[in-house]
Formats: C-alpha cells, sequence, structure tokens
C-alpha cells in the first residue's frame, strides 16, 4: 500500500509482559469450543467489572501520551449524558421507513460516516448483560486517513481518540434526538458495552475481515464504531456482500505484516461459530505496548482512501463470472 514506513514498526520484543501470566484470552474468548455463548469482556473495559487481563489494561491507560489519556478523560465524562429524560408525549409514526430514513439522516448532519439498523440480538450481548431494548443503530465514524497513517506513532492514537470523542458525540446527540420523540434510547460508545461488530454486520455496514475488524466499503476498516439501542420502531437494513470474503480468501497482506502473527489464514471456531479470529494472546501484548497498534487495518487494500467501492465491484463481478463458468460447465458435463 505504500504509505507505511515498516521500518518503523516496534520490534516484538517490546511487547508488555506478565509476571503471572493471567488465563489465556483464547480461552476466556472460547476459542476451539463447538458451543455457542456470550462473550467476556477481557480488555478496553468500562469499569464496571474486573477484568482477568486487567492490568494490561492498566499498563496501555498509564503509557498514552497525556493528550490521548486526556482525550479520554473527556470522553468518559461525555458518556454521563448516554441516557437521559425521555419526552412526555411519544412520537408515533406509521411508517418506519420513513423514520428510519430520519434517524440516518439526523445522524448523519450530527457528523456520522454511515449508519445502519438492525434488532438487538443475542451474539451482540456480554455474558451478564441484558439490556431490554428491540431494536440497534449502528454508527461508524472514519478516522482521517492521513493521521493514521502514521500507525503506531502517537500521531494515530491521537486521532482514534479523536474519533472516539467524535462517534461519542454523535451517538449521545442522535439518542437525546430519540428520547425527545419519547423513546427510550441509550448510547453505547465503548468496546466494553456490546459487541458492536455483529450488529455492524446484521445492520448491512460491512463484513468481517481476516484481521478481526469490520470492512465497510466507505471506510474500509478505520473507523470508530458505536451504538444506540432503543424500541423505537423503525425498518431494519439486511446484512450485504462486498466480497470481502472472496479478497480475504486469497490475500496475506494483514497476516504477512503483524508483527507478532496474531492473524490466521485460516477461519477457527469461536464460541460455536467459525469465523475470522485474532490471537488475543499474541496480539494485546503488542497492542498495548505500541498504544493501539492497527497495522493489520492500515495495510489492508479495503482501507485506501476511496478504493473500496471499486474493488467491491470488480470481486462481485468476479464472482459472477467464475459462478457462469461453473454452470458452464456442469452443463456441457451433463
Ligand atoms: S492490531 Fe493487528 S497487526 Fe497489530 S498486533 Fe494486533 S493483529 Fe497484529
Ligand atoms: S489485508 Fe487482505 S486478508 Fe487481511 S483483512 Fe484485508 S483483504 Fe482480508
Amino acid at each position: 500500500m505504500g504509505r507505511l514506513n515498516k521500518s518503523s514498526f516496534p520490534s516484538p520484543e517490546l511487547s508488555f509482559q506478565y509476571r503471572e501470566r493471567p488465563r489465556s484470552g483464547n480461552e476466556i474468548n472460547g476459542l476451539g469450543e463447538a458451543v455457542v455463548r456470550r462473550a467476556v469482556p477481557i480488555f478496553h473495559g468500562s469499569g464496571a467489572r474486573k477484568l482477568e487481563w486487567q492490568h494490561l489494561e492498566t499498563f496501555f491507560a498509564l503509557i498514552n501520551p497525556w493528550r490521548v489519556y486526556w482525550l479520554n478523560i473527556v470522553n468518559r465524562w461525555m458518556l454521563r449524558n448516554a441516557d437521559g429524560p425521555i419526552a412526555e408525549r411519544q412520537e408515533i409514526n406509521a411508517d418506519p421507513r420513513a423514520m428510519s430514513t430520519e434517524i440516518k439522516q439526523t445522524g448523519c448532519s450530527l457528523g456520522a460516516g454511515k449508519i445502519g439498523i438492525t434488532k438487538l440480538s443475542e451474539h451482540a450481548l456480554y455474558e451478564g448483560k441484558t439490556p431490554d431494548y428491540k431494536n440497534a443503530i449502528v454508527i461508524l465514524y472514519p478516522m482521517d486517513p492521513d493521521e493514521m497513517a502514521h500507525i503506531t506513532q502517537p500521531r494515530a492514537g491521537l486521532e482514534t481518540m479523536r474519533a472516539y470523542n467524535e462517534i461519542s458525540r454523535v451517538t449521545i446527540a442522535l439518542a437525546a434526538h430519540i428520547r425527545d420523540k419519547g423513546w427510550r434510547a441509550r448510547a453505547y460508545c465503548e468496546a466494553a458495552d456490546l459487541l458492536h461488530i455483529p450488529l455492524a454486520i446484521d445492520a448491512g455496514l460491512g463484513q468481517l475481515g481476516k484481521h478481526g475488524s469490520l470492512i465497510c466499503a466507505e471506510f474500509g476498516s478505520s473507523m470508530r464504531i458505536a451504538t444506540i439501542l432503543t424500541d423505537l420502531p423503525m425498518e431494519e437494513d439486511q446484512p450485504l456482500d462486498l466480497g470481502v470474503e472472496d479478497l480475504c480468501a486469497g490475500c496475506r497482506r494483514c497476516t504477512i505484516d503483524c508483527p507478532v502473527d496474531a492473524i490466521s489464514d485460516e477461519k477457527q471456531l469461536v464460541r460455536g461459530i467459525e469465523k475470522w479470529y485474532v490471537d488475543f494472546d499474541r496480539c494485546a501484548p503488542y497492542f498495548t505496548a505500541t498504544v493501539g497498534c492497527g497495522i493489520c487495518i492500515e495495510v489492508c487494500p479495503w482501507t485506501i482512501p476511496g478504493r473500496g467501492p471499486s474493488l467491491s465491484a470488480q470481486l462481485l463481478k468476479k464472482r459472477d463470472k467464475k459462478d457462469l463458468r461453473n454452470m458452464e460447465t456442469v452443463r456441457s458435463a451433463d
């Protein structure tokens, strides 16, 4: 991709080391487990409960540059308004599609990059969490590609935190807008709140990449994700196919470039589902030592600004041609 200077990637030897290593994060995540169950938060907690890898989280907080640390405090302060009072008069719109459109337009005018709507599903909930809402509004906020090209340097960390602040601002404001209509709505802007990626996939915003992150056509994987849970009736979006699977099947860019070999070329069984999985025990210490790593995201072809839509069109066209050839082969064999 030519945007990164690989020689500047910090050495894997820099990784944080535990004197007494906690239980494997892969085991906590349910790697190799055949039974479907909810996930358990390990890292990037909300402070609500003690994480098994809490020391790594604390170390991460302590080594952040003070400007990132400050933005993190600002974010926590904003999140006190994640929920709030609900208007007494409930606005009823008989047309759920019109309501979806209005919510998306309002969110985008507040600064969201893209918005999708889906039902709140079981696979997005952490163990022990039972938010009592019907619908999920998933919000994407893109990060600045010029800043993220400095990944593993503090400049990229600062941009990541700026994007966190922005998505919190947008999500909190949109949730307040829904409460003004007389419907319950709560903003969830942290990783430990919900599993945002499965919701984003259900809401038609993108697909899971081999590097374990969401890939969307517009921003690749260079974005933040937040969610509003609400009872507001809206039309749901449907999952989409960008051709991500087709490219990941042959591409090894993130696998090769990950300094600690955390990305596998094979899908793995995780809590009863075959999927792309990043080795937590390898990734998390390096991610922490580099204050956010993200090399796998930055090197991914989908993250090249403006590339996603044409890449998707090319991949789907190639697949159609292949399907046609296969059908012709079957017909000629009959
Ligand atoms: S963030 Fe990506 S590139 Fe960095 S260590 Fe984790 S998997 Fe590897
Ligand atoms: S770098 Fe390649 S293999 Fe990795 S997620 Fe992106 S497209 Fe898939």
